[in-house]
Parts: structure tokens; C-alpha cells; sequence
């Protein structure tokens, strides 16, 4: 599959698709689209040309993208990483094989992450269905793949420091 359709493919997974039954940005005004024009979002390969034009997107020394936005965008164009937040579906390994279980996003900086909410299973599966999209592409796989080992480190890093 072209990584364009692996990515649009990510967008219809989680179009009509939220975290809670509600709006969540009423628990937090919203913070996670803080936008201070700087802070960006990492792009997945095919993303650049899908985004809303108003995003701006910068490329750091290792030439990934990021979209940086000012607090507002078009929904229906807003970037994979804003899509699947706070959840990311990590790829594990067991003897059975390779499989996808859904996480909450260790970096992320949100009252979802606390537990006190309950993140529903439409939002999880949708999530869940993005990572099957992502594995479809050559690009696409591989970076996920390597995104979803640092995720893993990451989880792994944090579950040890609570200890
Ligand atoms: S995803 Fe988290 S940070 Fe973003 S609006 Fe919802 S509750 Fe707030
Ligand atoms: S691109 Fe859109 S959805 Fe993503 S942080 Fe900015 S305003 Fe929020």
C-alpha cells in the first residue's frame, strides 16, 4: 500500500473516534493543543501533504518532521500523532509471535494518563487498527517500528523508576 493510503487509512480509522464519551479537552481546557508555535508533533512518513496547510512543519537535524501548530487546526486534517493521543500502539513479541497492544503514551502530559478516566474501547481499537495500518508500507513500518521501540524504552524506563 502507498504510504499516502496507509496514512489516510490511519485518519478513517480514528475520524468519528474520541478518548472518552466526551469531549476530554473539557477536563483540561484543551492543553494537549497548548500550541506555543514551537513544540511540534512527529510526522509519519506520507503525512506532509495530508496535514491542514495552515500546520507548519519543520525538519530537525535527523530529517523527521514535525508539524508545529498555534493551538487550532482543521480537525479533519490534523496530524496521526494528535489523532492516536494518548494512546500508542506498541508492538510486542511474545513466542506466539508479533503482536500490537495498545499503551498510554509514557511522554504523554495528560489527565487521561491518571486513570481516573476511562479511555473507551472504539478509541483503543482505533488505535489499535492504526499500528495494523502503519505495518502495511515499508516506510511507514519501519519507522513505527522504530518509534515503538523508544515508546517500549520508555515504558519500561518508567515502570522501573516508580519501583
Ligand atoms: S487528550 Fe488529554 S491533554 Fe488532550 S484534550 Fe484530551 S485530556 Fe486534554
Ligand atoms: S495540530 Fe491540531 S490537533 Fe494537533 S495539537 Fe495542533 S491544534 Fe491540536
Amino acid at each position: 500500500m502507498k504510504k499516502e493510503n496507509v496514512i489516510k487509512s490511519c485518519y478513517s480509522s480514528l475520524r468519528n473516534v474520541t478518548p472518552l464519551e466526551f469531549d476530554c479537552g473539557k477536563i483540561c481546557k484543551g492543553k494537549c493543543c497548548g500550541g506555543d508555535g514551537k513544540t511540534g508533533m512527529l510526522l509519519y512518513p506520507g503525512e506532509e501533504n495530508l496535514i491542514d496547510p495552515e500546520i507548519e512543519i519543520i525538519k530537525n537535524e535527523n530529517g523527521d518532521s514535525f508539524a508545529v501548530c498555534n493551538g487550532s487546526c482543521d480537525r479533519n486534517k490534523r496530524p496521526l500523532a494528535c489523532r492516536i493521543y494518548p494512546l500508542f500502539p506498541v508492538i510486542k513479541k511474545d513466542e506466539a509471535g508479533e503482536y500490537i497492544e495498545v499503551e498510554l503514551d509514557p511522554r504523554a502530559d495528560c489527565p487521561l494518563t491518571s486513570g481516573e478516566y476511562k479511555i473507551t474501547r472504539r478509541f483503543a481499537k482505533g488505535v489499535k487498527r492504526v499500528g495494523r495500518y502503519l505495518l502495511l508500507n515499508d516506510e511507514t513500518n519501519v519507522f513505527y517500528r522504530e518509534l515503538s521501540d523508544e515508546i517500549q524504552e520508555y515504558i519500561v524506563l518508567k515502570k522501573f523508576f516508580k519501583k
